[in-house]
């Protein structure tokens, strides 16, 4: 038998003695399909095994093993994240089965198993009117999300996701659990959580502690027009920008519509303009944005109105069904019309070679964070776009695109990338600078020296 089949069948026996058979999953076994299929399907996965942990303990065997039979480790909760192909030397731990969420509303905080996705969360601190910092989407998962920064429709009044990040249970590269923590005694465990908050992962997390917020009077809404309207609704966004309160976060979109798909009908398979805004403040935080825009042309359609969290997993327009999608973002200072309309044409939006999305977000806040490597956001805008790209053509044109999309923003730019939104990319670009990048590799080496966990959209190991 071959060494590399030798190895295979020895990192199998091992699984199988330490967990439960039917949390070790073969390509043959069933739940392997499913567990392969990330939402974001630009690459492969093909791992040797796949195990699916009800418990942290199970997450921490699982890891020992892996190490003991000389194997990395990838994890995955929802996929929405994936960003290179998997190959059969590796371990995939699946950790979607890790989703108890607890809510502390005296405390307002909850603790979340690594594998919940945000509507998950949101259902159960809706329940003590509380709210999380989720996103656009209901389906990413709060790890991924939380890890990478998370910004999300309450990021100007409370700010990233991981600045209301307050302890993390995780598995080491060595197989052991531990809980960073900024009162931790070992200060590997202090320094993993700065890490964690924001500069991706540096250890398998089992459990999430996060801080909830008042959800206000909740307020949201998204405004769609033909894309001939972007010039006078760019000027018109900016100006309203000025005078913004602080509870309300909004961002301004160019976006080619699918041909099919619960939208208007005039707007299908078209270009058009989109606007969301969501605010804690009540309807009347709304109203001089919405009447700034509306003036200056008549939106085929306009929701604005009270809402809850299913609100805001809405109204971005995110596709539902999983795409191979490319994309990137960075932070920006404040745009101004000419820059937003230079910028947009640039992403080619329904032109042949065209991106699918283009959208900048207003984040500037004043909120208070937790200290981290990024916990708050480091200029008050960012610009994120994406297309489809399924293959390595498609990708090479995306990435023109995206290249001459940052020649827009000005000859020294992009600057620091959001590393959210580095859809189907495997790292997070240049999100840090030599310091924290320096500190991030400390952290990720005393934690794992061996190099057996490895992560997407974070530190290149
Ligand atoms: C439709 C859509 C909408 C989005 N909207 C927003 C948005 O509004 N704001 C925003 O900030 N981002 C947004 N994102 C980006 C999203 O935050 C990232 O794609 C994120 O990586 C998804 O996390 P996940 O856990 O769901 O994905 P996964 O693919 O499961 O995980 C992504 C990565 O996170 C790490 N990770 C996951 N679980 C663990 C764990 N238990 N321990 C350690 N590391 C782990 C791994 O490196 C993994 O590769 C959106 C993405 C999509 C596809």
């Amino acid at each position: 038998m071959p060494v590399h089949a030798l190895a295979t069948s020895k990192l199998i026996r091992l699984l199988r003695r330490a967990l439960p058979s039917d949390l070790v999953r073969e390509p043959a076994d069933p739940g392997y399909a499913a567990a392969t299929q990330p939402h974001n399907s630009s690459f492969l996965q093909r791992p040797v095994v796949v195990v699916q942990p009800d418990t942290a303990e199970q997450a921490a065997a699982a890891v020992a093993v892996a190490r003991q039979a000389g194997r990395r480790v990838v994890v995955q909760a929802t996929g929405h994240g994936s960003g290179t192909a998997l190959n059969d030397d590796l371990l995939l731990l699946d950790t979607s089965r890790l989703d108890q969420v607890v809510v502390n509303p005296a405390e307002r905080t909850a603790r979340v198993g690594a594998g919940t996705t945000w509507s998950r969360v949101q259902q159960a601190a809706e329940s003590h009117e509380l709210l999380a910092l989720s996103g656009t989407s209901p389906t990413v998962g709060v790890s991924g999300y939380t890890f990478a920064g998370g910004v999300g429709w309450l990021v100007r009044p409370h700010g990233l996701a991981s600045g209301s990040l307050r302890a993390v249970e995780y598995v080491d590269g060595e197989g052991t659990l531990r809980r960073a923590a900024d009162d931790a005694a070992d200060p590997a465990d202090r320094e993993a959580l700065w890490a964690f908050r924001g500069g991706g992962p540096v250890g398998l997390a089992t459990a999430l502690e996060i801080d909830l917020h008042p959800p206000g009077d909740l307020s949201a809404g998204y405004l769609l027009w033909p894309g001939g309207d972007l010039p006078r609704l760019a000027q018109a966004w900016t100006d309203a920008l000025t005078s913004a309160p602080d509870t309300l976060t909004s961002t301004l979109s160019l976006l080619h519509v699918p041909p099919t798909g619960p939208f208007p009908a005039e707007l299908l398979d078209q270009v058009a303009v989109h606007l969301c805004y969501a605010t804690t403040g009540g309807e009347q935080d709304l109203t001089a944005m919405r009447d700034a825009v509306r003036a200056v042309a008549s939106p085929v359609i306009d929701t604005t109105g009270p809402a809850d969290a299913a609100t805001l997993a809405a109204i971005h327009l995110d596709p539902p069904s999983s795409v191979p999608a490319r994309g990137d973002g960075w932070w920006l200072d404040m745009p101004t019309a000419d820059l937003i309309g230079s910028l947009f044409d640039a992403a080619r939006i329904g032109r042949p070679r065209g991106l699918t999305m283009i959208e900048l977000r207003h984040v500037a806040t004043t909120a208070p964070a937790r200290e981290g490597v990024l916990s708050r956001p480091p200029a008050p805008f960012l610009v994120h776009m994406v297309a489809a790209a399924p293959d390595d053509t498609a990708r090479a044109g995306v990435d023109e695109v995206l290249a001459e999309v940052a020649g827009a923003i000005g000859p020294t730019a992009p600057g620091r990338s959001v590393p959210s939104f580095r859809e189907g990319q495997a790292d997070a670009g240049t999100a840090f600078g030599e310091p924290e990048l320096a500190r991030l590799t400390a952290v990720a080496e005393a934690l794992d020296p061996g190099r057996v966990l490895r992560f997407q959209r974070g530190l290149p190991r």
